[in-house]
């Protein structure tokens, strides 16, 4: 579903990501962890090329992402991203934040984004906040809004970047919770993050960077009891 293929990425003189080569399979949930500073919100940004790759090879369902060409408004649709603040709009309703995108976007009438929206808001258990303002919100509620407004395009992948970094400790059990329940069906899914326990438990796969470099790759079993790297071991054994 996502290839790369000897990618890499400067900014300026600044080598940011260093021949990355990845596949990522439908359904697959990958977790991205490493130090700050490692190039893992770039990783993520290129896919739906928030940042342009300077060279190599970037495919989502097979559109190359690296052609100058490739419509990538088309492409962004099926594609999700949940950020670390939560870039609501803070002056539209929550229901009206979740509906914009499908109403602009793909043109769905009011009646059928607003159901759309509601299904999605009930799934990140807030049905009851479609009216609120989002500061009328905890962290917690307003990252809830924020994945329901990424699911309301109906994507075929979810690119999460530190979505619970910002939040305070109590709240991000819920945030993690729906992520878990969108894993569990199928969600094809990279998540940055330093929840370690969640990427043990839901990760099909651990990504481990650092300067710009995927160190280690392994399933969440190996990697965390048998980190073949000294890099992966350094960054780990400072974690506890
Ligand atoms: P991480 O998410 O792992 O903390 P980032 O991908 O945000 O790392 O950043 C990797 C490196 O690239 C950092 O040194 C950062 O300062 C640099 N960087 C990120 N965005 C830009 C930019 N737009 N221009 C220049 N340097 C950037
Ligand atoms: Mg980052």
């Amino acid at each position: 579903m996502i290839l790369f293929r000897n990618v890499n990425k400067h900014f300026g003189d600044f080598h940011v990501l260093k021949d990355i080569n990845l596949t990522i399979n439908r359904g697959e949930v990958v977790v991205v962890i490493g130090p700050s500073g490692s190039g893992k919100s770039t990783l993520l940004r290129c896919i739906n090329r928030l940042e342009g790759i300077t060279d190599g090879e970037l495919f989502v369902n097979e559109t190359p992402i690296h052609h100058k060409k490739t419509n990538i408004n088309k492409v962004r649709r099926d594609i999700g991203m949940v950020f670390q603040h939560f870039n609501l709009y803070p002056h539209r309703k929550v229901i009206d934040n979740i509906t914009l995108a499908p109403k602009k976007v793909v043109k769905v009438t009011d009646e059928e984004a607003k159901e759309t929206a509601m299904r999605y808001l009930h799934k990140v258990g807030i049905p009851d906040k479609a009216n609120s303002f989002p500061a009328q919100l905890s962290g917690g509620q307003q990252q809830r809004v924020a994945i329901a407004r990424g699911l309301a395009m109906k994507p075929t992948v979810m690119l999460f970047d530190e979505p619970t970094s910002a939040l305070d400790p109590e709240m991000i059990g819920e945030v993690l919770d729906v992520m878990k329940t969108l894993a569990r069906e199928g969600m094809t899914m990279v998540v940055v993050t330093h929840e370690m326990g969640f990427a043990k438990e839901v990760a099909d796969r651990i990504i481990f960077m650092d300067e710009g470099q995927i160190v280690e790759e392994a399933i969440p079993a190996e990697f965390f009891s048998n980190p073949k790297e000294e890099r992966t071991r350094t960054f780990l054994s400072r974690l506890l």
